[in-house]
Order: C-alpha cells, then sequence, then structure tokens
C-alpha cells in the first residue's frame, strides 16, 4: 500500500526538496492522502479534541454571541452564518440549538459550512439533518453569496500551511523538507536566502509566515467592510509576533515527529494573531482583541451557563461540566484558557462584539 510518506518521498527524489508550506499543505490536503481528507480525526478515539468537542457550551454560547451580534447589525433577513472548518459540526450543531431562544434570528440564518474535507462534510451532513436550519457546503469565502455575515472558526487558522525560514549566518533561508542519504525525510534550508524577509533574529532561529492566513484575512476583513457583518476566531497562538519554530504533530493525543507520519498525524503551527489582525485592518475592518479564550467565555457567560446546565443535571454530570468549564477556561497546564486566544474583525459600523472591548489604538 502506497501512503504519503512514500509519495513524498518519490516527489522529493524526483524535484528536489520541497517548502515546509508544501510539505505541510500535502500532509492535511492531499486529495487522496491528506490527514483531513479521509478521517475523523477528532475525539477520545482520534488524534486530539477541540473546545466544542469538549464541552456543548462553548458551541452554545457561540450561538448566542452570533444572535447578538446580528440583532446589533440591524437584524438582516437572510444574514450568512458561516463556519470556517467545521470539524463534526459540533459548534454549529450546539449553536443553532441554542439559538431557538431567538426565532427571529434563527429564522433569518443561510448556514454556509466551509469544509476541504469530503469525509468531514459527509458528518457534518449528518449530524446537521435535523436541525431544521437550511445549511449548504463552501469551498472558499467566495462561494458564500454577497450579504451581511456573521462568520465563525475555531482553530480553522492552525490548519492553514505556513512558510519556516531559518537564521543562518545573517541571513533568512527557506526551510525545505529533504532526502537524506538512506532515503528518509529530513529539515534542511534552502540555498537560496530570502532577502524581503525582514527582522533580525540569532542563528537558527526560526521564523513563519502564513501566506494563506493573510490572503484569508484579506478576503474576510474585505467581505466585512463592504457588506457588513463581523467574524470570530479562536485558536491557539500568540498575541504578539515572534519567532520560533511551532510548527507540531498530534497522533492519538501524543506529540510526534512531523515528518515521521504525514497524513496520518495532525499537523497545525501557533497562530501569530497580531501579524492576521494587521492584514484584516488593512482592510479598513475593526479588529477586537485577541484575548484569552478564558476571558472571553467568561464576558460571554460560560459561569451562568455552567451553573443552569449544572441545575438542572445529578451530581456526577454537573461535576463534569464544571470541569469542562475548568479545561476551557483554566489557565493551569493542561488548560485551553490562556493558550488559546479570541480575535473578533468587524465592519466599523458595528458597536465591539460581545466579549470584546472597543479596540485599543495599533501602532503603525
Ligand atoms: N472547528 C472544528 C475543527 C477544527 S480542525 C473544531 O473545533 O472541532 C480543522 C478543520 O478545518 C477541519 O474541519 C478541516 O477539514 C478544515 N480545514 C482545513 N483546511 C481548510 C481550508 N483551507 N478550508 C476549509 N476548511 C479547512
Amino acid at each position: 500500500m502506497t501512503t504519503l510518506l512514500d509519495e513524498l518521498k518519490a516527489l522529493i527524489a524526483i524535484k528536489g526538496p520541497i517548502t515546509v508550506e508544501r510539505f505541510m499543505e500535502l500532509a492535511l490536503a492531499h486529495p487522496e492522502f491528506g490527514y483531513y481528507m479521509n478521517r475523523d480525526p477528532f475525539g477520545a478515539t482520534g488524534d486530539f479534541t477541540t473546545a466544542p468537542e469538549i464541552s456543548q457550551m462553548f458551541g452554545e454560547l457561540i450561538g448566542l454571541w452570533a444572535a447578538d451580534v446580528w440583532a446589533k447589525m440591524g437584524s438582516p433577513n437572510p444574514v450568512r452564518l458561516v463556519e470556517l472548518g467545521p470539524g463534526r459540526g459540533t459548534l454549529m450543531s450546539d449553536a443553532l440549538r441554542a439559538a431557538r431562544i431567538a426565532p427571529d434570528f434563527r429564522a433569518a440564518l443561510d448556514v454556509w459550512l466551509m469544509e476541504t474535507s469530503p469525509t468531514l462534510a459527509a458528518v457534518q451532513h449528518e449530524l446537521l439533518l435535523d436541525s431544521g436550519v437550511a445549511i449548504a457546503w463552501a469551498q472558499t469565502l467566495k462561494d458564500v453569496p454577497e450579504g451581511p455575515a456573521i462568520v465563525i472558526g475555531n482553530e480553522f487558522l492552525d490548519a492553514l500551511p505556513v512558510r519556516q525560514f531559518v537564521r543562518a549566518n545573517g541571513q533568512w533561508r527557506e526551510r525545505v523538507v529533504r532526502l537524506t542519504e538512506e532515503g528518509g525525510l529530513v529539515f534542511g534550508v534552502a540555498s537560496n536566502p530570502e532577502p524581503y524577509i525582514r527582522g533580525n533574529a540569532h542563528d537558527g532561529e526560526v521564523l513563519e509566515v502564513n501566506p494563506a492566513g493573510h490572503r484569508f484575512m484579506f478576503e474576510l476583513g474585505g467581505r466585512l467592510v463592504k457588506q457588513g457583518g463581523a467574524a470570530l476566531l479562536v485558536d491557539y497562538g500568540h498575541a504578539v509576533t515572534h519567532v520560533g519554530d511551532t510548527l507540531q504533530a498530534l497522533r492519538a493525543h501524543r506529540y510526534v515527529d512531523p515528518l515521521a507520519m504525514p497524513g496520518e498525524s495532525d499537523l497545525t503551527a501557533h497562530v501569530d494573531f497580531a501579524a492576521m489582525a494587521r492584514s484584516a485592518a488593512a482592510t479598513g475592518a475593526a479588529v477586537y482583541g485577541p484575548i484569552d479564550q478564558g476571558d472571553f467565555l467568561r464576558a460571554i457567560g460560560i459561569d451562568l451557563r455552567t451553573k443552569a446546565l449544572a441545575g438542572r443535571a445529578g451530581p456526577e454530570r454537573s461535576e463534569e461540566l464544571q470541569q469542562a468549564r475548568n479545561r476551557l477556561v483554566g489557565k493551569g497546564k493542561g488548560e485551553m484558557g490562556a493558550l488559546f486566544k479570541a480575535m473578533a474583525v468587524a465592519n466599523r459600523n458595528l458597536p465591539a462584539p460581545p466579549g470584546f472591548h472597543p479596540p485599543t489604538p495599533r501602532p503603525a
């Protein structure tokens, strides 16, 4: 049986080293062997778990966040509710259920799921069949019909392929994947320097750039400025740009060598929120945050929601809810509250979205 590893080795043997960006792109989205293309990687039996899979409260609160944003937009009907990289569809399912308390919002919804994986699109279809809301699938934001939009994405940006540059002798060189004498995969550096990459660093340090993320933020901001609406992006990453190799691979909830099992381990890079914010702001959109996920969830009511659900449940379920809340909000080891950040992008005619303070002026 051929694997992606065999394919990549053959490709590199013929064409020479490939960039980290190309490697990541093929590992995740190769039509036949790409990681997301043919599997459901989530949950206890999968490779990793995400906030909506940890607790229904995550999607519910984001559903109410969207309903509030919609009211502040002047209650447009229809409104496109777009989710980026919806995974199993759990967040959307919980959001639509919670939105039952806002029937006018639900009635105005035209839901679009932006998903590249046919396998996951099928899982989403199955889960959302009975949601009572019309749902369609898109490959890119351009496929979503014009009009005011509310866009949400959890762990979407971290799945986009990054370029890496390594500092050596005062120059940046692109990081590549090449073959060893024995025919295995190893990291290397391109022979030509990249003079247009700016920034100083010590020899051996790595700088990451997310071109697909920049293109997406530019398109998103442009759309929100022209057609109205707001977006919420939640991901793990850093608020300030800094150097460092953040490429990581997860398999069965353990870190593995990113080159060891391409296509069979999840490959991500931390999101540089400052860089993403710059591209969104360049379109004229307002950018809010990033703020810690824990602070965002508390500001939009996770503690009340935990209490309300726990009040209706038995002691065991009540304990479970409290633990889930702590995992999402807590800022200690193994908790997501500080590691993950939330950032919003919105049309300037809108007030700050729920959970965010008015934007702080950014240095030019
Ligand atoms: N939001 C989900 C899943 C996160 S995993 C959750 O929180 O559980 C990343 C998701 O993004 C997967 O559904 C993957 O198939 C999808 N994805 C990756 N690259 C994409 C792209 N370029 N366009 C659309 N979806 C993409």
